[in-house]
């Protein structure tokens, strides 16, 4: 097919209603087009842009190709619709026209960071109480919600009951193990009393439930008092409820969800890193989903810390916090200011290790402090962007507890024990365990508000799953196997990074 001339051009373009600048006409005429690509062109920016009727010269690179062909002289443009891919992930509709991230003002409400007072941890043994009272009123709370639980009893009236009825009981779970006849048992405790309870072969239901319970965690209990003892039949967690209710962005915005950079650390995968930030330049394909990304979110772990395990110092390759920090914000510094970065802190980084964790200290990252579309929150953080809400727990609690009092987790699957947490309602429920925890005045690591999407990371594992209309992602890495993870089995994922767009859901997992 012919090649077009400038009057043609023109003509055809008028017909689709669109008008061009004079710089686009000039490099359309210099690469060359035919009718037929210049229709698609057309086409493809009426749907993808709506709200341009005067292309420019940017518009129509952003959507042509040249491709030499050989033998030829002349240039062949090919649309792109190798990026068709992460173009379908942004709809516009009618209603709404389609702005760039660029063009988009940022919408960040907090609903709960753990800053301030209420963190500062246990001083007195009161505070303990409060702590435990805290963690049991909210949870039960929770549960009471549930119609399945309706009717239930306090545990001190367990005991003076004469029949063998049903009953249904609300208790903290302390010390569950195993019986010599292979069931289950633990104690139940309120805020008065406590009782033993017991599984039996019966119901052997009731037995694989017990299996899944997580010492500290608060659920009801069915059973009967048999003299003695309380035989669980069946129990119940506070979980999430069914609703339907979804909070979706009205515009087309989108975020990307990282983890686990370990700035520093020998393994850490500078080239994949810096990959991913000239995709978010708009440098390194699928440039169209880059502009729509308005925020990276930093689920933990940005640098890898010193002394955070014996013999580090062998696996670092810059050992000094200071030169970590003042690392990672020279890379951050790269993103494109209209990018809002909001970050926490993980296991590896400079505050308190004890969750919920106050934001990195600002007296050791002082460079990330200074970049002006970075925000440091502590962990947990729960916000909304654009009414989505989302709820950020860096997941030291995952790997760390859960995996090793539920059976059938594994660390390759680490959403399947995210959705253990939605449904005990707590980020770290057990409170003794490898999860240091701050026993603060408040338990801030329940999950009072039920987010749309819950990012952990921490497992350098990506991972998605939907549980109850709830989206998991853990995020993933940017550090290549360590040898401790060698020794674990953990097999990382680096360089996956899962990007949302925030009004249709749909997730794009970009490999760099
Ligand atoms: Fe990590
Ligand atoms: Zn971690």
């Amino acid at each position: 097919m012919s090649l077009l001339k400038k009057e043609q051009i023109i003509i055809e373009l008028t017909n689709q209603g669109l008008c061009i600048t004079s710089e686009a006409l000039d490099y359309i005429i210099k690469v060359g087009i035919n009718k037929e690509d210049l229709e698609k062109l057309g086409t493809i920016v009426k749907k993808l842009k709506p709200e341009i009727f005067i292309i420019s010269e940017d518009t129509v690179k952003d959507f042509i190709k040249i491709e030499k062909t050989k033998g030829e002289n002349s240039n062949n443009l090919v649309l792109k619709v190798s990026e068709k891919e992460t173009q379908e992930q942004i709809s516009p509709t009618e209603s709404s026209p389609l702005l760039s991230a660029r063009e988009i003002l940022p919408d960040i409400e907090i609903i709960s960071d753990p800053a301030g007072e209420k963190t500062m941890g246990v001083r007195e043994i009161d505070d303990f109480l409060h702590y435990f009272r805290d963690r049991f009123e909210k949870l039960s709370n929770l549960l009471k919600m549930r119609r399945d639980v309706e009717g239930y009893i306090p545990i001190k009236a367990v005991k003076s009951l004469n029949s063998k009825d049903e009953i249904k009981i609300i208790g903290m779970v302390k010390e569950k193990r195993s019986t010599k006849t292979g069931n289950v048992g633990f104690e139940l405790e309120d805020l008065e009393a406590s009782i033993q309870a017991f599984t039996t072969d019966k119901i052997p239901e009731s037995k694989k439930k017990a299996e899944r319970l997580v010492p500290d965690q608060v659920v009801c209990a069915t059973g009967r008092w048999m003299t003695n003892r309380f035989m669980v039949t069946d129990i119940t967690w506070p979980d999430l409820p069914f609703t339907d209710q979804k909070n979706r962005a009205k515009e087309e915005v989108c975020a990307a969800f990282i983890s686990d950079i370990h700035y520093g650390s020998g393994k850490f995968d500078e080239e994949t890193f810096k990959g991913f930030i000239r995709f978010l330049q708009g440098k390194n394909g699928a440039k169209y989903l880059a502009e729509h990304i308005k925020y990276v979110l930093i689920v933990g772990d940005m640098v890898d810390g010193v002394g955070i395990y014996p013999g580090q110092e062998k696996d670092l390759k810059i050992p000094d916090i200071f030169e970590q920090y003042d690392g990672i914000a020279r890379l951050l510094s790269e993103i494109p200011d209209h990018i809002q970065i909001i970050a926490i802190p993980g296991n590896h980084d400079a505050t308190r290790q004890a969750e919920p964790q106050p934001a990195i200290d600002e007296k050791f990252a002082k460079p990330l402090y200074d970049l002006p579309n970075v925000s440091l929150y502590g962990n947990p953080l729960q916000l909304k962007l654009h009414g989505v809400n989302i709820l950020l727990y860096h997941g030291r609690s995952i790997l760390d507890d859960i995996i090793g009092f539920v059976p059938g987790l594994s660390i390759d699957k680490p959403a399947e024990t995210m959705k253990e947490l939605l449904k005990c309602r707590h980020l770290a429920p057990y409170f003794g365990g490898n999860t240091p925890t701050a026993a603060g005045k408040e338990d801030m690591l329940v999950i009072q508000s039920v987010p749309d999407i819950f990012l952990t990371g921490h497992a350098h594992v990506n991972d998605f799953s939907k549980y109850r209309g709830v989206f998991l992602i853990n995020t993933g890495t940017f550090q290549k196997q360590t040898d401790y993870q060698k020794s674990q089995g953990i097999n990382p994922t680096p360089g996956k990074v899962p990007i949302i767009n925030l009004k249709t859901f749909k997730i794009t997992l970009i490999e760099f």
